[in-house]
């Protein structure tokens, strides 16, 4: 397997501005994975950062680590997306306490995997509540803040989404579903300036993956074009263009981000 670049501060400095000085961006899944590595990522653009995961505490060593990278504020917030009221009261609050947000990434997800025929209907119910409704549910609480600062919205779906997988067809729509989700925003805010655009990644190396065991992992891997898996910075990196001054004039689309899985 090659080796993927190595991106650190100093790359993003050299690389671009901080675009987001002082803006609030607010980020599902915070506490882990290609959610950690969105909101560090855009603590380096000098985000003030609200960063979501069921309990607040899972948020702590994100919160630190975004603090050390510069972001001017960063809080760590804890709540079931699936629950629409929990989530208003939540946006009321990151807007009192860290000011209207600006940045909203919907990334909280899981999986629950099991073919079609064994697959109960709470693991289908659960994986659509927390993938789909979860956006829904910040997308509207956030939507007036998003108007008002013609802000951005970045949906983290999954080539699963496209392709369809054996096992996965409650993960499989709850991410198509986020794919109309995001066209569909994004036709209903451009009138007011709010950028709306999913990312569809491919195998990335977190917790959600794995599951699934070294030699697969392998096994994976050496069926992508690009011959590895990706790394949450890689996702991130497309977060921060999607959200800086090149995707200002990008809405209702999908980036996929997959080492050429899809081909
Ligand atoms: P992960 O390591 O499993 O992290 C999942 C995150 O979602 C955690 O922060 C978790 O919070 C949060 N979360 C889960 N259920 C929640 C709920 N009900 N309410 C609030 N927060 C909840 O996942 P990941 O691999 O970084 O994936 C992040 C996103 O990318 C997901 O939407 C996933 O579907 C998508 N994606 C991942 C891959 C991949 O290969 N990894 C590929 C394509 C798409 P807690 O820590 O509190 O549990």
């Amino acid at each position: 397997m090659s080796t993927p670049p190595v991106l650190n501060s100093a790359s993003a400095s050299s690389s671009g501005e901080r675009f987001l000085e002082g803006k609030v961006a607010l980020v599902t899944g915070a506490s882990r994975g290609i959610g950690r590595a969105i909101a560090e990522r855009l603590a380096l653009r000098g985000a003030k950062l609200a960063c979501v995961a069921t309990h607040a505490k899972n948020c702590a060593e994100t919160v630190d680590r975004c603090r050390a990278l510069g972001a001017p504020a960063a809080q760590a917030l804890g709540v079931d997306v699936s629950s629409t009221q929990a989530v208003a009261e939540l946006v009321e609050q990151v807007q009192k306490e860290l000011g209207e947000p600006y940045v909203l990434v919907n990334n909280a997800g899981l999986t629950r995997d099991q073919l079609l025929l064994r697959m109960s209907e709470e693991d289908f119910d659960r994986v659509i509540a927390v993938n789909l409704k979860g956006a829904w549910n910040f997308t509207r609480a956030a939507a007036r803040s998003l108007m008002k600062g013609r802000g951005r919205i970045v949906n983290i779906s999954s080539v699963v989404g496209l392709m369809g997988n054996a096992g996965q067809s409650n993960y499989a729509a709850s991410k198509a579903g986020l794919l109309g989700l995001t066209r569909s925003v994004a036709k209903e805010l451009a009138s007011r300036g709010v950028c709306v655009n999913a990312i569809a990644p491919g195998f990335i190396q977190t917790d959600m993956t794995a599951k699934l065991g070294e030699a697969a992992a392998q096994e994976l891997a050496s069926s992508i074009p690009l011959k590895r898996i990706g790394t949450p910075e890689e996702i991130a990196l497309a977060v921060d263009y999607l959200v800086g001054p090149g995707g200002a004039y990008v809405t209702g689309q999908t980036l996929v981000v997959d080492g050429g899985l899809c081909l």
